[in-house]
């Protein structure tokens, strides 16, 4: 037999029994029990700590050798690190002083989910390859399905569209930029010049999904004095581009735009999308979730006739990123545009074509056991716990928003949805950016800004786990005590 290492070293070559280098049962649980605790301690103080570490770029590096150990670690250094070396350089986005960005909130069910599907390992590729894995996914899809109010035809059992969890709502948007292409490529037998479309308020992912898509043109229509798309504009730019001898292919939709968290008009852009035989996607990647509340689903209105929809439990719904959850309304296109067999992936279950194989239901082969986290938060909350905080965060943005109506240097630069609330200082942009850093200068809150064409804005995203209606209280007086301080000067 050919040896394939050329200049093998010989010198680690030992007689008898070879050593374990593997961390075993025993040691595993000991290092497991201090590190739960360390994390449950973690937990219970994130909030005394500065949400955004006082670091340089290259600090942490530096901390860190530049080349790997040779040797093996004792582990309790390695838990000594994650204090010394790690935590100078942590944002405390679990923090209940985090009103930045939008949350990514985690929970102890979900922690604890996460670590059993580590620790079983499996990968879900295919239904054989582990039954469980794809099994309870089609289950917490399907019970989604019904808690959030979507079409009962998106269900894995009942068919024929379906739910898978992705990894993100950026590799859902473009897996549908992807099979939107595919679909209206069959059968073509001239170059068609395709043009996909969404508000100009839309996340980012939606542009870069239709690039990476290869589609050649993206255009970002308009909006309204809410922020949401304008459907008249997006006729307008139809009919402009038909004109042109240009293929509309996509439009998304938004539910909840990273900006101000508007939303789009649904039903009107699902009538234009089937009206030109486009590909409707909904990009509820922060409002899915509390759609949870059915007092909030009149806003994805018109979602029945969608092609897909996405959202995202590892922002608002206590579920440790990564963990998407995306459907199909007819999941045979998908697998048309994803599924290549090549011999060693065939098996008889496959063959049966009596499980779903959920590999070709995204762009990698592998995939994490991510069901578990869910399940155990959809079990261990109920809809009733998850339907709980996400009201109390929406009441509390509510209440935010009220008393900035009332002040006399601030004003909403957006209508309040959700859990997010956007405000600007009335003396403009200067102004504005000095008072956001007044407020983060408070160590233990941390807020973001964004812009509407030129006037800067601040935004309040309430929903992490551990926020509370004092911690509110608390960001508010920090809120007013700035805003005001030119009164006292
Ligand atoms: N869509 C919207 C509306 C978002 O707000 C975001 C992120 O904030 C995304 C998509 C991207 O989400 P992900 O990080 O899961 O790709």
């Amino acid at each position: 037999m050919t040896d394939l290492r050329s200049d093998r070293d010989t010198s680690d070559d030992l007689g008898g029994s070879a050593p374990s280098y593997h961390m075993d049962p025993d040691e595993f649980r000991r290092h497991g029990h201090a590190l739960v605790e360390w994390l449950a301690r973690y937990m219970e103080t994130v909030g005394e700590r500065q949400v955004m570490p006082d670091v340089e770029p290259g600090d942490i590096a530096a901390a860190i050798p530049a080349t790997a150990p040779e040797k093996p670690e004792r582990f309790e250094d390695l838990i000594r690190d994650l204090d010394e070396v790690v935590m100078p350089g942590v944002t405390h986005w679990q923090s209940p002083g985090w009103f930045a960005y939008y949350p990514a909130t985690t929970s102890g069910p979900s922690i604890l989910g996460e670590l059993v599907s580590a620790g079983l390992g499996v990968q879900g590729m295919l239904w054989s390859t582990s039954p469980a894995a794809t099994e309870i996914e089609n289950r917490v899809t399907d019970w989604l399905v019904d808690l959030l109010g979507l079409p009962a035809t998106w269900r894995n059992r009942t068919g024929p569209g379906g739910g898978v969890l992705q990894s993100s709502a950026s590799d859902s948007t473009h897996l549908v930029h992807v099979v939107a292409r595919e679909r209206a490529m069959a059968g073509q037998t001239r170059r068609l010049e395709f043009v996909a479309y969404t508000s100009g308020q839309a996340h980012s992912s939606v542009e870069k999904g239709a690039r990476i898509a290869g589609i050649e043109h993206f255009r970002a229509i308009d909006v309204d004095e809410n922020w949401s798309l304008d459907p008249k504009a997006l006729r307008a730019a139809l009919a402009a581009d038909r004109d042109a001898g240009l293929t509309p292919l996509i439009v998304t939709s938004v539910l909840g735009t990273t900006g101000t968290a508007a939303v789009d008009p649904i039903a009107a852009i699902s009538q234009i999308a089937s009206d030109e035989g486009m590909w409707h996607h909904v990009d509820a990647a922060y409002g899915g979730s509390a759609m949870i509340c059915p007092e909030f689903r009149h806003l994805q209105e018109g979602t029945a006739s969608a092609d897909s929809y996405t959202f995202n439990p590892h922002k608002w719904m206590f579920t440790n990123f990564d963990c998407n959850v995306f459907y199909v309304a007819d999941r045979a296109s998908l697998i048309d545009a994803m599924s290549i067999t090549p011999p060693y992936l065939r098996n008889p279950a496959s063959e049966s074509g009596r499980v779903i194989d959920y590999r070709d239901w995204q762009v990698p082969l592998g995939r994490r056991f991510r069901a578990l986290k869910l399940w155990w938060v959809l079990r261990s909350y109920g809809a009733e716990g998850i339907r709980h905080h996400l009201r109390e965060y929406i009441r509390l943005a509510e209440t935010v928003a009220a008393r900035i109506e009332q002040h006399d240097h601030l004003a909403l630069t957006a209508p309040v949805c959700f859990g997010l609330v956007c405000f600007r200082h009335r003396s403009g942009n200067e102004a504005t950016i000095a008072l956001l850093d007044a407020i983060n200068s408070v160590p233990n809150v941390y807020l973001t800004d964004s812009s509407l064409g030129s006037e800067r804005f601040i935004r309040v995203s309430i929903g992490s786990t551990c926020t509370t209606t004092e911690d509110v209280d608390r960001l508010w007086n920090i809120i007013d005590r700035a805003a005001s301080e030119e009164d006292n000067t």
